[in-house]
């Protein structure tokens, strides 16, 4: 038996009584876990298994398993806020895709950066949802350890100006200069505002997104690098949904 801080980031029900949950954990990464009787009126789980709530998982870890037991949950921080608000809904599970996707690696970092990256969420109007999302977003990519090279052309590893304007290229791993752009054809261009704004992010500090159009054109971004750097040619669902919702 286990016990770690965790957070609920997809639940559903199982049979009659049970529910099984996929958490994000600070000790053990992303685990799927069954909830035996939490649908039961007087459930020992209470309400704690509600979507984006933190709180003290116990798990009974079963090695040879990909479904552990969740002996028990004690909520700390339940967060209706994300669900009162499609924006923030949308936002929120984008982000906690991710964390799915790229969980088995989880530390940490990652956790402090997702239950952050939650609570920023939860007090986010309509004009700073997406702003806050993509910087939990880059900033859970920064703990992961796979930030894109911003200051530096991946390629000859120039340093860059901080007013050039570069290509970003997913699959050389970061931005491009203008004599390097030639061999990555296709990549997107880079405004020198928009590449700052990434290096605040991975720095995880705020940084405001100026008009919708902009913020749709950092949504994609960090899409197709989530697609790139995981290679496995599954979409990422929610984040898509994500990006229809303000399209
Ligand atoms: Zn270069």
């Amino acid at each position: 038996m286990i016990e770690t801080a965790a957070i609920v980031l997809h639940c559903f029900d199982y049979r009659e009584t049970s529910r099984i949950v996929r958490l994000a954990t600070r000790e053990v990464g992303v685990v799927s876990a069954i909830a035996r009787g939490a649908r039961r009126p007087k459930s020992r789980f209470g309400q704690g298994l509600d979507l984006f709530t933190s709180g003290s998982a116990q798990l009974v870890m079963h090695p040879s398993r990909d479904l552990h037991t969740l002996a028990s949950f004690d909520a700390s921080r339940a967060r209706p806020l994300l669900a009162g608000s499609l924006r923030r809904f949308g936002a929120a599970a984008a982000i906690g895709e991710l964390c799915l996707r790229f969980g088995t690696e989880a530390t940490a970092g990652v956790h402090d950066a997702l239950e952050g990256g939650f609570d920023r969420l939860e007090t986010a109007d309509d004009a700073s949802v997406a702003a806050r999302a993509l910087a939990a977003g880059w900033r859970i990519v920064a703990e992961l350890g796979f930030a894109p090279s911003l200051e530096e052309c991946a390629l000859c590893h120039r340093t860059l100006g901080d007013d050039e304007e570069v290509r970003f290229a997913h699959r050389a791993g970061g931005a491009v200069c203008a004599t390097c752009r030639t061999l990555v054809p296709g990549a997107r261009a880079l405004p020198a505002a928009a590449r700052l704004t990434l290096r605040h992010w991975l720095a995880g500090e705020e940084a405001a997104i100026p008009d919708r159009g902009t913020a749709r054109a950092h949504q994609r971004l960090l899409r197709e690098f989530l697609e790139e750097h995981l290679g496995d040619g599954r979409a990422f669902r929610a984040f898509v949904a994500w990006e229809k919702l303000d399209a």
